[in-house]
This record gives C-alpha cells, sequence and structure tokens, in this order.
C-alpha cells in the first residue's frame, strides 16, 4: 500500500510503501519496555530505506517514551554484555567495540571525543579507562544522567543543545546505538561534519535488520539501516573507511573520516532488495510468534535473554510466560516485566524455554545451554 503525502525522510520522495502485518504485531520502546501495537513501517521505493512513518503520531509517541526512558535498567545502568563465541569470551558492549577499533586504528594519546547521545556514559567511561589524557564530552536529549556523566574520569562538558551548537571542534566523534533514532539522519550527519577536524574520526554503531528482525519492532527506531542503506545515507563529507558487520553481534559499526578527494570509498556487498527483506523479516516474526505459541508445554514456561526480542516475545504471549532466563549475572534474582529471572543454571524443574532470537544466534545460545536441564525451543529458520 502507498502511503501518499509522508515523505521519506532520507531523501524526501513522497510516496513510502507500507508493509503490511506491522500494525498486528506489539511494538517495544529501545528501552526494553513494552509499547502498543499498531506500529506504522515503510519502505522508501527510491532509496530502500526501511522506516517508521514520521508524522505527528509518532513524534508524539517517541516523547512519551522519552520522558520515562531508562537505559538497561535491567541491571542498574550497566550495558549488556557481548557473547563472542568464537573466543569464548565476554565482554561488556562498549569495550568489545574499543577492542575492534583498536584492531584496526591508532589513536593518538590525547585528544578530543565528542560522544553524541552518550546516555549513562558507558563509553565515555570505556575511553577513559583506554585512553586517559583524552578531554571527553557528551551529549544527551535532557539532563536526567548529567550528574552521573559528568562524575566520569576525563568529561570535561555535558550537553543538552544539538551537537552543531557545541564551541570548537573534535578529533573523533562517536553516535552509538543513537543515528536509527533521528529523523533525516543525512542532515543530521552533514551538519555535523563541520564539528570533526579535518583529520578525525566519526564512528556510528546502529542495529543491523538484516540479521535482526526484531529491531523493526522498536517503536523509537525510525529508521533500519543496513549496510548498503548506510553507503547511501552517509553525507558525500565524509569517506567510509570501514563497514563491519561482525564486530559487535546484530550491529552494524562504520568508521568514516573526511573525505580527501583521492581516496577510495568502501563498497558493500550487494544485498537483496530491501523490500523483500523486510517482508521477509515481518513474516519471520509472525512465524516465529505462531511457532512459540502453539507449542504443547506443560511446565513452567521461560523465554531467554531480558532485552528488545524477550520483551516483545513476553507481550505477545501474555500471561503464558512465568520467568525469564539470562545469562548476565548483574540481570538475574531480579524481576523483568513482573516476573523473575534466573541464572540457566537455576530453573525450575521442567521449565520450558523459548529462544527468541534470529536463528543462528538461537543456534548458539541454545548450544551453551543445552547441558542446562530444561528444554530449550529454537524460533523456526529464515523462509
Ligand atoms: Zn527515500
Amino acid at each position: 500500500m502507498n502511503q501518499d503525502g509522508i515523505c521519506c525522510h532520507l531523501c524526501g520522495h513522497e510516496r513510502l510503501t507500507t508493509i503490511a502485518g506491522y500494525e498486528a504485531r506489539h511494538c517495544i520502546t529501545s528501552d526494553c519496555r513494552p509499547w502498543r501495537k499498531g506500529g506504522r513501517l515503510a519502505i522508501c521505493p527510491t532509496c530502500h530505506c526501511v522506516q517508521k512513518i514520521i508524522d505527528e503520531i509518532w513524534q508524539q509517541e517517541v516523547d512519551e517514551i522519552y520522558k520515562v526512558y531508562q537505559i538497561n535498567y535491567q541491571n542498574n545502568g550497566k550495558e549488556p554484555l557481548v557473547f563472542d563465541s568464537a573466543s569464548g569470551m565476554v565482554l561488556p558492549r562498549s569495550k568489545r567495540l574499543l577492542q575492534c577499533l583498536e584492531s584496526q586504528l591508532h589513536f593518538p594519546k590525547m585528544g578530543n571525543l565528542l560522544d553524541i547521545g552518550c546516555g549513562n556514559g558507558s563509553w565515555l567511561h570505556t575511553f577513559n579507562q583506554f585512553a586517559p589524557q583524552w578531554s571527553l564530552t557528551g551529549t544527551e536529549l535532557n539532563d536526567i544522567t548529567r550528574s552521573h556523566v559528568e562524575k566520569i574520569n576525563g568529561v570535561k562538558a555535558f550537553h543538552t543543545c544539538p551537537p552543531f551548537e557545541i564551541a570548537g571542534t573534535f578529533d573523533l566523534i562517536t553516535i552509538i546505538e543513537v543515528l536509527e533514532h533521528i529523523p533525516n539522519p543525512k542532515d543530521f550527519l552533514m551538519k555535523l561534519s563541520d564539528k570533526l577536524e579535518s583529520n578525525g574520526l566519526l564512528i556510528l554503531e546502529f542495529p543491523n535488520y538484516l540479521e535482526d528482525p526484531f529491531d523493526l519492532l522498536v517503536a523509537d527506531h525510525c529508521t533500519h539501516f543496513t549496510p548498503s542503506t548506510i553507503k547511501e545515507i552517509i553525507p558525500e563529507q565524509y569517506e567510509i573507511i570501514t563497514i563491519a558487520t561482525h564486530w559487535i553481534p546484530k550491529k552494524i559499526s562504520v568508521v568514516a573520516c573526511k573525505r580527501k578527494a583521492h581516496k577510495k570509498t568502501v563498497t558493500p556487498k550487494k544485498e537483496p532488495l530491501s523490500l523483500d527483506s523486510v517482508t521477509q523479516a515481518i513474516k519471520w516474526l509472525e512465524a516465529t510468534f505462531d511457532h512459540f505459541s502453539r507449542l504443547p508445554v506443560k511446565g513452567p514456561l521461560g523465554v531467554f535473554g531480558t532485552g528488545i526480542a524477550a520483551t516483545w516475545l513476553a507481550c505477545e504471549l501474555e500471561d503464558k510466560v512465568d520467568f525469564f532466563v539470562d545469562e548476565d549475572l548483574g540481570r538475574i534474582n531480579k524481576t523483568f516485566m513482573n516476573r523473575p529471572v534466573y541464572t540457566p543454571s537455576d530453573l525450575p524443574e521442567n521449565s520450558h524455554v523459548l529462544i527468541a532470537q534470529p536463528f543462528p544466534l538461537a543456534q548458539k545460545i541454545h548450544h551453551r545451554l543445552a547441558k542446562f536441564g530444561a528444554t530449550f525451543y529454537l524460533p523456526p529458520p529464515p523462509q
């Protein structure tokens, strides 16, 4: 169905194609709280970007979400852990990102960093431990995390104004899990280029819906990027150095610098047409709900995780879910959505646990958890 009168917020095309079936699914907020059904997801026939329909209704919903936003409340503000199946290592997400960046880039001993949408300062804290002589600046939409961030070593300033209004320029600008929240991200990045030193670096990280269809359900994410669409969105003021999909599971990480005329830019791998990908992703979410809701389970029913996907599945299954299971020890022995959170080694007898994660990741999790005394269920493989 074509949605007249609503422009693509990336390229300005005037007729977006809405994705059927999306409105029937529950939405979730990006801080993992249940949200309403009835969201509107669309794709632009020109730039192929998957996006929410950004109108007054969406803007009001987002204002409502941000008013009570509590980042990583499942573990008192601590960021999620990343499980690296190859090395078996478990690291906080910002440490993992820094490790990957360090393997590719040389950071000078001193410099200044601007972190846009710094939340409670997890990345600033990690960066300070790595480069204690850098001067750090964070921005947020409001003052909720100001006192917390200002106490982090190395932090010189915290702003709630748009980043373009901050005085001076920066050697490194980071936008981690933020770009997907910003309407018209191309324009935003274009204006931001004035804040980047001529030899400075821009680092972006955001969800990859091709690897994580659950991201489409996040009400306050207005753009759902892929490696190809991000290339279209990064304005000509920048040169892309790296687009990585393996640094952080389910995320795209991008490193860019200011454009120098003679350099070649990175070309991402060819992707299937976005309309096919997003239609398949929504069908897979429907099939996942259908599969899990029909299982003939007798015994306590749990959902793996306490993130976006687990929140969504618990909303869809309503009162069928008795508990959650999490491998992050900081998240256990608490309640989440009014249910207990157990560690895999401490599950109730005769438990059944649904692993609502993208299929390849669900297989890895199942492999790790199979030794524990419960029956685990995977989502259907992608069609
Ligand atoms: Zn467009």
